[in-house]
C-alpha cells in the first residue's frame, strides 16, 4: 500500500523561495574588485534569478542543457545557482585555477552551451575560446559601463541580460531527480570526471547539513562561505544559508586574513567555512595584529585534515571548529566530528584525540571499510581500509564517463580511494589515501600526470611524485627520480619540462636524484615508503 501524502518534488527553486518569502529582508553581502561591497535581501535575489532565469529561456536554453560559470563567490554567482537550475538546466561550476588544457577538456565534456564569467576572467575566455566549438554565448557577469573590451564573439553583458526581464515568472515543476548542476574533480589522472547533482540530492543533502549536529545552520547566522562557490557547489552553502534563511556574506577574491577580519567583523560573521590553509593565513593575521573576533562562533574545515594546532588556536579566540570530511561526489558532506555527550564531557586531552578524526557519519551516508579483497572490514578503531560511502546525495557514477564510473563504484558503494579506520561508535579517522593525487591548499594535483610528464626527459630512468608535509599548504609535490646510466639529471631542466605542461602551483617544490626507487611485491613504486622517507623533507629544508 502506497501511502497517502503529497508527492511533491524536491527543487532548488524550493529553497530560494522560502527564503524569499519568510526570509525576505535576510541580506547577502558581497565584496568585489570591481564593485566594493554589495548588499541586497533574498527577495532581491530570487527576483533577479527569476529574471536570468527567463533571460536563458530566451537564449534558447531548455531544461537539461549546460550552463558554465568561471567566477569567484559573488551575489550574480548565486543567481547562476538559482536560476540556473530553477529553470532545470545545469549550473556547471568551473575551477579557474585549473590548468588551460583541463578547463578546455572540461568546457568540451560538458558541452556548455553558455559560459558565464567574471570580468577578471575575460583575458582566459578569449584564449580558450578558439577551442569551445559547442559555446554559443560568453556573459560577462558586470553592468553595461563596466563591460571590458573583448575579443569574445557573441559576448553579452549580465546586467543587460536582466534589465530586459521582469520578474513576472513562476518557478517551473519537474522530477526531482532532474540534474541540477554539475562540477568535475580532478581526481588521479589530468582527466577530470563530472559529478552531476540532482534537485533531490541537493535538497536533502542541504537538510543534512544544516541539522545541529551537522553544521548548525540558523537563521540567526551570518554565514561567510570561502570556499570557492566552484569546488562541490561551494560545500552546498548557498543552498543550506536560503533553506534557513541565515545572512549569506561572500567575500569575492580577497582572502587574505587582514581583509577576511574586517569583513568578519563589519557584518557580524558567526560561521565560516574553508580550508586549513585560508585558516591558517587568518590566524597568522590574528598574532600579529592582537586583534579578536567579536561575533564569530564556530568554523566548518574539511577539505584536508584539520590539526590539533589550528583546533587549539581557534579555541583561544572562542572559535569551535567543526572538522568535516566530504568530497565533491558526496556533495560534499559525509561526515563531522561533532562530540556526542560522553564525548564531550571528557577531560581536554582524552577529547582531543576525538576531535582530530574526520568524525562520525550522518544520517543519509552509511560508511564501511573494505579489505584489499573488497570484504568488509570490522569497526574496531584499528584495522584500515578503503572508505566506501553510499546515501542520497553520493554519485552513482561519472557524468558520460563509463570508464571512470565502473572504476569508482562496487556492489553499490562508492570507493572514495581515502583509506581510514571506523570506530565502534562510527567515527571516522582517515589514515593515507590509496588515489594517487597530492591536494594542496585544497587543490588536486595529479602525481600520475607529473610522472608521466618527466619521464619524457632523456635523462630520467624511473619518476615518483609524493605529496609531502608543508607548514602552508598542508601538501606539496616531491619530485624523486633515477638517473638513467651516465646521466645527471638538471632540476632546473626538469622543472622547465614540467611548466610546459602544468601550471606554476602544481610544480613539485624540490626534486631529488637517488640511486633506486623502493618497489611493492607487485613491482609498482612503493609510495608509502616513500612519503615515509621523505614525508618532513620539505619541513626541514624550509
Ligand atoms: P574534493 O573532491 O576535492 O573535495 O576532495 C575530496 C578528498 O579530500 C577526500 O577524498 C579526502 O582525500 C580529502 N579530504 C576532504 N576532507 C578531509 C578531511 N577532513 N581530512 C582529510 N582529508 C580530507
Amino acid at each position: 500500500m502506497r501511502g497517502l501524502m503529497m508527492d511533491r518534488p524536491l527543487l532548488i527553486s524550493s529553497l530560494i523561495r522560502y527564503a524569499a518569502e519568510y526570509r525576505g529582508a535576510a541580506e547577502i553581502v558581497s565584496g568585489s574588485p570591481e564593485d566594493g561591497l554589495h548588499r541586497y535581501t533574498y527577495r532581491d535575489l530570487e527576483t533577479r534569478s527569476k529574471r536570468l532565469g527567463k533571460a536563458l529561456e530566451r537564449l534558447g536554453v531548455r531544461i537539461g542543457d549546460r550552463i558554465a560559470t568561471l567566477a569567484w563567490n559573488g551575489y550574480r554567482h548565486v543567481e547562476l545557482y538559482y536560476g540556473v537550475s530553477g529553470i532545470g538546466a545545469v549550473c556547471h561550476t568551473i575551477n579557474p585555477r585549473l590548468f588551460q588544457d583541463q578547463i578546455r577538456y572540461i568546457v568540451n565534456h560538458a558541452a556548455d552551451r553558455v559560459l558565464f564569467l567574471d570580468p577578471g576572467f575575460v583575458p582566459l575566455a578569449e584564449e580558450l575560446a578558439p577551442h569551445f566549438p559547442k559555446v554559443e554565448h560568453y556573459v560577462v557577469m558586470t553592468e553595461s559601463a563596466k563591460m571590458p573590451r573583448t575579443r569574445l564573439e557573441n559576448a553579452l553583458c549580465y546586467e543587460d541580460l536582466l534589465a530586459a526581464e521582469s520578474a513576472d515568472y513562476e518557478w517551473p515543476e519537474f522530477d526531482e531527480n532532474t540534474a541540477s548542476s554539475l562540477c568535475y574533480t580532478s581526481g588521479t589522472t589530468g582527466r577530470p570526471k563530472g559529478v552531476l547533482y540532482s534537485h533531490r540530492s541537493t535538497v536533502l543533502h542541504a537538510m543534512a547539513e544544516s541539522m545541529r549536529d551537522t553544521l548548525d545552520y540558523s537563521m540567526h547566522d551570518v554565514i561567510c562561505l570561502i570556499a570557492p562557490m566552484f569546488h562541490a557547489n561551494g560545500w552546498a552553502c548557498p543552498y543550506a544559508a536560503a533553506l534557513v534563511g541565515a545572512k549569506l556574506v561572500l567575500p569575492g577574491q580577497q582572502l587574505d586574513g587582514a581583509s577576511l577580519h574586517e569583513l568578519f567583523e563589519a557584518e557580524q560573521v558567526t560561521f565560516s567555512l574553508a580550508v586549513p590553509t585560508v585558516w591558517l593565513g587568518m590566524l597568522d593575521y590574528l598574532r600579529k595584529s592582537g586583534k579578536r573576533f567579536t561575533s564569530l562562533k564556530r568554523t566548518a574545515i574539511g577539505g584536508t585534515a584539520v590539526p590539533l594546532a589550528m583546533m587549539k588556536a581557534f579555541d583561544e579566540y572562542g572559535v569551535n571548529v567543526i572538522h568535516a570530511w566530504g568530497m565533491t561526489e558526496t556533495s560534499p558532506l559525509g561526515t563531522v566530528c561533532s562530540l556526542p555527550p560522553g564525548v564531550a564531557a571528557l577531560p581536554a586531552d582524552e577529547r582531543d584525540k576525538y576531535r582530530v578524526k574526520q568524525g562520525h557519519g550522518i544520517w543519509g551516508v552509511d560508511l564501511k571499510l573494505a579489505g584489499p579483497d573488497g570484504g568488509e572490514l570490522p569497526r574496531d578503531g584499528k584495522s584500515s581500509g578503503e572508505l566506501l560511502v553510499r546515501g542520497p546525495w553520493v554519485a552513482a557514477g561519472y557524468f558520460n564517463d563509463e570508464e571512470a564510473t565502473a572504476a569508482a563504484l562496487a556492489d553499490g558503494w562508492f570507493r572514495t580511494g581515502d583509506v581510514s579506520t571506523l570506530d565502534e561508535d562510527g567515527f571516522m579517522t582517515i589514515v593515507d589515501r590509496s588515489k594517487d593525487v597530492i591536494k594542496s591548499g585544497g587543490e588536486w594535483i595529479s602525481s600520475i600526470d607529473l610522472e608521466n610528464a618527466v619521464m619524457a626527459h632523456p635523462d630520467v630512468q624511473e619518476a615518483a611524485v609524493i605529496g609531502v608535509r608543508h607548514a602552508k599548504w598542508d601538501e606539496r609535490p616531491l619530485l624523486i627520480v633515477v638517473a638513467k646510466e651516465g646521466r645527471r639529471p638538471d632540476k632546473q631542466q626538469l622543472l622547465g619540462l614540467l611548466a610546459q605542461k602544468f601550471a606554476k602551483w602544481q610544480l613539485p617544490d624540490d626534486v631529488l636524484v637517488v640511486a633506486e626507487l623502493p618497489h611493492t611485491a607487485t613491482g609498482k613504486v612503493n609510495k608509502l615508503a616513500l612519503r615515509d622517507r621523505y614525508g618532513d623533507h620539505l619541513l626541514r629544508t624550509a
